[in-house]
């Protein structure tokens, strides 16, 4: 692997589609964590092959396409049927990294980060730090495009990753179809800029069912929305036509639910970072976003400290943060990353001013998420079971999304089961969480 460069898996997927299912989720997963797909064995940083073993001719099959991978490239992890009785694997090739039984997708993951570690960097992941559990089967990360377009002066990524290379509108579909057939129920759009999805491609067509369908932002999300999932927008960009997706929100298609990383409010810091879609504007549209769709749930990223940021800079964010009423936010005190043109900005912000900063813009926005979480009191709400317990479940409205927003207690006269989607009535409110009783399955 070149250094900075992403790791790179060649993937072989053998047997029925349940094992298809399988590897497109340990693919989606390696995608959201930064992993490329390679096209040949020879090249990649690793291997996986999922097996089949459920007839002789399939074990046969499987085993050839463990020795072409030991041959063209050494570094093998095997998992899938076959790995369940991994004896005669072992025999054949004992230098293979490891065996896995199916769906034993932690335990893919854990080898190939062993044998390939991803890059991680806060700037970079889409994922939340503490990394995803593949084991819930109810919500996965569909990620939509690779690279970007910008050049945001903090950020490395299109250095790393290159421009933005858009999947076909009907690649992801299909993706999002075999999930939600496999029994997910909620489908987490990412990408580096969600909005300016299909740009590359110039918006093009591609065949899916019956019709075609381009791949533009808004097309896609509406298809998207008739897999009878829960389908949340992530990494969007407040451009002229988000208002059009907010018309799909309004109309219950997609969730109420954008997560747009504003990064800062002030026009000069915007301009230091090079934002894409930054205008004064904004807090009107975010207005206009609300009136067309009163549910909708904001939820955001900033940097405080970012070079060069004044006291009225960030006194203005504060302001700014008030009136925009941003239901979820996550805050980073700005770090310099190696290769970023941020790092030979002037007047870099001391640490002790930055924490500072990181306190006040936590306790500000402690305040605006507890006032908008004690308007749904009283309220029904939708919420998604995640964990069991004996007398509480925890689960999220359409305004979480899965670990890195609040969460939902509830509790319910028979025994929910995780995955399982219930109308329940809001009876108290705390600063990040809300607290119910179910009304209705
Ligand atoms: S939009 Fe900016 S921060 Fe996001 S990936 Fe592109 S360059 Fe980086």
């Amino acid at each position: 692997m070149q250094q900075g460069s992403a790791p790179k898996i060649s993937f072989v997927s053998l047997g029925c589609p349940k094992a298809l299912v399988d590897s497109e989720r340990i693919i989606t997963r390696l995608r959201a964590e930064g992993y490329e797909l390679a096209r040949k064995h020879d090249g990649a940083d690793v291997v996986i092959v999922n097996t089949c073993g459920f007839l002789d001719s399939a074990k046969q099959e499987s085993l050839s396409a463990i020795g072409s991978a030991m041959a063209e490239n050494g570094k093998v992890i095997v998992t899938g049927c076959m790995g369940a009785e991994p004896e005669q694997i072992e025999q054949a090739y004992p230098g293979v990294l490891s065996i896995t039984g199916p769906q034993q997708y932690e335990s893919v993951l854990e080898a190939v980060h062993r044998a390939s570690p991803p890059i991680h960097n806060p700037h970079l992941d889409l994922v939340p730090p503490q990394g995803i559990k593949l084991t819930p089967r109810h919500y996965a990360y569909l990620k939509i495009s690779e690279g970007c377009n910008n050049r945001c002066t903090f950020c490395i990524i299109p250095k790393l990753r290159g421009d933005l290379v858009s999947r076909p509108a009907a690649d992801v579909l299909r993706e999002a179809e075999r999930l939600v057939a496999a029994g997910v129920k909620e489908l987490l759009v990412i990408s580096q800029d969600t909005s300016a999805y299909g740009l590359d491609l110039k918006y093009a067509e591609s065949s899916w069912k019956d019709r075609s369908v381009r791949a533009r932002f808004l097309d896609l999300a509406r298809e998207l929305g008739e897999l009878g999932a829960w389908v949340r927008l992530h990494y969007v960009y407040p451009y002229p036509h988000v208002d059009e997706v907010v018309g799909l929100m309004a109309e219950g298609r997609v969730l109420p639910y954008l997560d747009i990383p504003f990064q800062h409010a002030s026009p000069n810091v915007l301009k230091a970072m090079r934002r894409p879609a930054a205008q004064d504007k904004t807090l009107d549209r975010i207005k206009s976003w609300r009136a067309a769709c009163p549910d909708l749930a904001l939820r955001s990223t900033f940097i405080v400290g970012f070079p060069g940021e004044t006291d009225a800079d960030f006194a203005y964010l504060l302001d700014w943060l008030d009136e925009a009423e941003i239901d979820r936010l996550g805050c980073f005190k700005y770090e310099p990353v190696a290769g970023a043109t941020s790092n030979a900005l002037p007047d870099q912000v001391p640490d002790e001013v930055k924490q500072e900063r990181w306190n006040a813009l936590m306790a500000r926005q402690q305040k605006i998420s507890a006032r908008r979480l004690k308007r749904k009191v009283g309220t029904r709400q939708q919420i998604i079971i995640d964990e069991v317990g004996p007398t509480v479940a925890k689960g999220r409205s359409k305004a979480d999304a899965p670990e890195i927003d609040g969460s939902v207690y509830v509790s319910s006269r028979r025994p929910l089961r995780v995955g399982e989607i219930v109308t329940a009535r809001i009876e108290r409110a705390d600063e990040y969480d809300l607290h119910g009783t179910v009304a209705g399955f």
